[in-house]
């Protein structure tokens, strides 16, 4: 069935973010499973993300015209981002054993790219869509600045990376209105339960 690419699944804040949380619940074998495992849903998760992240593209439209045979770059980027971001939020350290890995994949992605970026226009300023792989591949190398790695967070609820753009820095939760409620339901839940034991 065709994913509904809503708004909470662009959480993450930025394109490369949400990227890695197409794959839904990771670390969690039994349960996790990869949104793009039909590949034409990187067309449409590009169409959509064309506009829940128009602000960090400045309007520039993505396209993924042919999402077979950029599969495997678009999926390399995505792990090797994954990996690299997870451990840099878990430890609080980037991995450079881990670099080589995530800049290789991010050169894949640039190398049928023509775009001149800017500080004003840091996708390009062409009229056609820009590339999925290359947009990727550049949201992905911009994660690697100070003022993004140190806001970047880890949903206790559902797993996935986000960016922590809130003025004191404390957002828990990739959604308040989906994990942040559903996390409430449960504490409710287990102490309902507990009362029921307990009473
Ligand atoms: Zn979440």
């Amino acid at each position: 069935m065709a994913v509904s690419w809503t708004r909470h699944r662009f959480s993450g804040g930025m394109l490369a973010l949400d990227t890695t949380n197409t794959v839904v619940l990771r670390g969690d074998a039994g349960r996790s499973f990869d949104r793009f495992d039909d590949p034409a849903e990187i067309a449409r998760f590009a169409a959509a993300a064309s506009g829940f992240r128009a602000d960090e593209l400045r309007g520039r439209v993505l396209a993924a015209p042919d999402p077979k045979a950029i599969a495997g770059r678009v999926l390399a980027i995505r792990e090797a981002t994954d990996r690299l971001m997870r451990r840099s939020v878990v430890e609080g350290v980037l991995a450079t054993v881990d670099m080589p890995h995530f800049l290789n994949a991010c050169a894949d992605g640039l190398t049928a790219s023509r775009e001149r970026l800017s500080a004003e226009a840091p996708f390009g300023v062409e009229s056609e869509p820009l590339a999925f792989e290359a947009a990727l591949a550049v949201s992905a190398l911009s994660l690697l600045s100070a003022g993004i790695m140190s806001r970047l967070r880890i949903c206790p609820n559902c797993n996935w990376l986000f960016v922590d753009r809130s003025r004191n820095g404390s957002r828990l939760w990739c959604d308040m209105a989906v994990c942040g409620n559903r996390q409430k339901a449960r504490r409710h839940y287990s102490r309902r339960k507990e009362e029921v034991v307990n009473g």
